[in-house]
């Protein structure tokens, strides 16, 4: 299990002057920010990224074990290759937020093919767009829902089996579908239990989709599978596997073993859970 968490650093309101992360008051994280853990007797089996980093916030282990974060302050993406500190692929511009091909606004997620080593970013919190580059970091194109645009683009998943490039809109809690290819949108999944929605992955052993809400006033989080075998079950509510509030209260993201058994809950109060889906 590998986590990439905020140590000594916590977002609040004076983190952001506007966009623009405030550098007078606040430098690069001093502690490691990435821990890999193993996730049997939980034991840190090696931790590393300190100095590097001033707002973490997504991971993603591609197929290839490249690890990609996103840095919400630098307004970044940066690849890893396994066992290298430094980036070999940079995207966007150091803490600079923008809406070109060059600049993210706050880029929360990270999605990356199997099929050809595409990248795919959900940006952000202040764009409201998923941005694909090729496995060179190239720009390829820009996913955008035109008629309801997407309010916090907080997770991004492919399923490549069905071509789409799936997002949460996090705040209004709606997860769009886009035909990979044409960039049309081919689906929107909605249910009532899911107000905001924080973080997706997609499952290709069982072929589903999870999901965690926000939690809202009157309730906490709860993880929600969908359907995602074939366009016409897309979306299908299929399970609902926690409501218990003393487990999950405020979930943020959300990691599912290769076997698909087990899942795993970063929440914002620090704490990671684990459940068993059969
Ligand atoms: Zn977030």
């Amino acid at each position: 299990m590998v986590v990439f968490h905020r140590a000594t650093t916590k977002w609040d309101e004076r983190s952001f002057i506007g966009n623009r992360f405030d550098t007078k008051n606040h430098g690069p994280i001093k502690k490691d920010v990435i821990k890999v853990i193993d996730p049997v007797n939980l034991k840190v089996l090696d931790s590393w990224g300190a100095g590097m980093f001033y707002m973490p916030h997504g991971i993603t282990i591609d197929s290839k074990g490249n690890t990609w974060l996103s840095d919400v302050a630098l307004h970044q993406v940066f690849k890893y290759e396994p066992d290298q500190k430094k980036p070999s692929i940079t995207l966007g511009t150091r803490f600079e937020s923008g809406s070109d091909e060059n600049h993210f606004c706050k880029p929360t997620s990270i999605a990356v093919s199997t099929k050809d080593e595409h990248v795919f970013v959900a940006d952000g919190y202040c764009n409201s767009r998923v941005v694909e580059f090729d496995k060179d970091g190239k720009y390829v194109q820009s996913f955008e829902d035109l008629k309801s645009p997407m309010s916090v683009v907080h997770s991004v998943v492919l399923i490549e089996k069905l071509n789409l490039v799936c997002a949460t809109s996090r705040e209004d809690g709606r997860i769009i579908c886009f035909d990979r290819d044409t960039k049309e949108k081919k689906a929107e999944i909605t249910n009532p239990m899911m107000k905001t929605v924080y973080a997706l992955k997609y499952d290709p052993t069982y072929e589903f989709i999870l999901a965690v809400t926000g939690a809202n006033d009157d309730q906490p989080s709860v993880g929600l599978t969908f359907n995602a075998s074939s366009l016409e079950r897309l979306g299908d509510l299929v399970n609902v596997w926690d409501s218990n509030e003393a487990v999950l209260s405020d979930s943020h993201d959300l990691a599912v073993s290769r076997d698909g058994k087990n899942v795993y809950v970063g929440q914002l109060n620090g704490e990671i859970d684990q459940f068993l889906v059969e």
